[in-house]
């Protein structure tokens, strides 16, 4: 750190991101990205775009916008779009939380909630989860906060039903409620449908697991066409070129191949049942999942262990050395022969330490 870092950022504990290592080949379960490449309509797209990159991107992001209003049946200035939900969310730090507006959010969840309100240097109510790992709605009742809650949460795969949101946004009148659906596409019930009734409400979606563009970095945000001018306002503000040409066209052609979605969609559902499965048959304690990924322990074995094992094996998962959670581990949901190759090896990893 230099001497011209702002005092401010002294304690800021950086997120760490999952390893992405380019150098050893891994199966990769360690960050819920999706296991199948993009759609070959996105390919041909950014084919053709490529010879444009000596021009700047459509800073309205026009196409991308249109088709996302089209399949989600929304009108496009209820939607914004940023580079990567991370960036969506970072704006809405920045547009909604404020020294007399702080945040809430759940203490087991996504670990940039935290990061971004240190950023903002915003005063932060973190609400435990329930010793089951759930959502307790009362808890975010009239806090006079800006909200954050993945839905389904991470690292949990938990979700909330529709009606415990509703309960939340009813008693959050005068503040935003910020659902991070990133998982949705892979069970749980999307907020969309809340929209035309709740100004409150902004719903966060994200192009990098069920859509399989995590390397494209693109994220949008759904909303009233008023909040969606104030993330506007943060994003003209501060980049209005978020978004480059290829991750335009590809997202924009990934929204519509719609057949292409379902598939792979339906594919991960199916191996994540069969995970499930296999891991209890192995003694494993799964939590119940909505997203492409598990969260699940096993007695005897430590999560720390099983990632390192896992790892020395050539296989990525993810463990969190955190207070009430450092037991589990999570695996994100791959191709069905990776799912086979790590359950393979963590039989063999459970007949070792026997
Ligand atoms: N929200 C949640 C709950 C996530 O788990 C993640 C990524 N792991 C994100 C948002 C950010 O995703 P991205 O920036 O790739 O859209």
């Amino acid at each position: 750190m230099s001497k011209y870092l702002s005092p401010r950022f002294d304690s800021l504990d950086a997120y760490t991101p999952g390893e992405q290592p380019r150098d050893q080949k891994y199966i990769k379960l360690n960050t819920n990205e999706c296991p199948y490449p993009p759609s070959s309509k996105v390919i041909e797209a950014i084919d053709k775009e490529k010879n444009l990159l000596n021009l700047y991107p459509d800073p309205t992001a026009k196409c991308l916008k249109t088709a996302i209003a089209d399949n989600l049946g929304l009108n496009a200035d209820n939607i914004f779009v940023a580079n990567g939900s991370d960036e969506v969310l970072a704006l809405s730090f920045m547009a909604f939380c404020d020294k007399d507006t702080g945040v809430a959010y759940p203490d087991i969840s996504y670990g940039f909630y935290s990061v971004y309100a240190d950023l903002f240097t915003l005063d932060s109510k973190v609400i435990p989860l329930k010793d089951d790992f759930s959502v307790c709605p009362n808890d975010y009742f009239n806090l006079g906060r800006t909200i954050f809650i993945a839905n389904p949460n991470a690292p949990t795969g938990l979700c909330l039903s529709l009606y415990d949101i509703e309960n939340i946004l009813i008693n959050n009148k005068n503040n935003i409620v910020v659902i991070d659906e990133a998982y949705v596409d892979f069970g749980g019930e999307s907020t969309v449908k809340l929209l035309d009734r709740y100004e409150n409400l902004l719903v966060v979606r994200t192009f990098s697991k069920s859509r399989n563009l995590a390397g494209g970095r693109v994220g949008f945000a759904l909303g009233s066409k008023e909040l969606i001018a104030d993330l506007e306002l943060m994003k003209f503000s501060f980049n209005p070129y978020n978004i480059n040409r290829l991750s335009l066209v590809s997202a924009t052609e990934a929204m519509k191949d719609t057949v292409y979605f379902d598939d792979c969609v339906s594919k991960i559902k199916d191996t994540r049942t069969f995970l499930v499965n296999e891991l209890e048959g192995l003694g494993f304690n799964v939590i119940p999942s909505c997203a492409n990924f598990i969260f699940a322990k096993k007695d005897g074995i430590s999560g720390e262990e099983l990632y390192l094992k896992l790892k020395n094996n050539g296989i990525l998962i993810r463990h969190f050395n955190k207070d009430r959670i450092s037991d589990y581990i999570r695996i994100t949901i791959g191709t069905k022969d990776e799912i086979i190759s790590l359950i393979d090896t963590i039989k063999t990893i459970i007949d070792e330490v026997k």
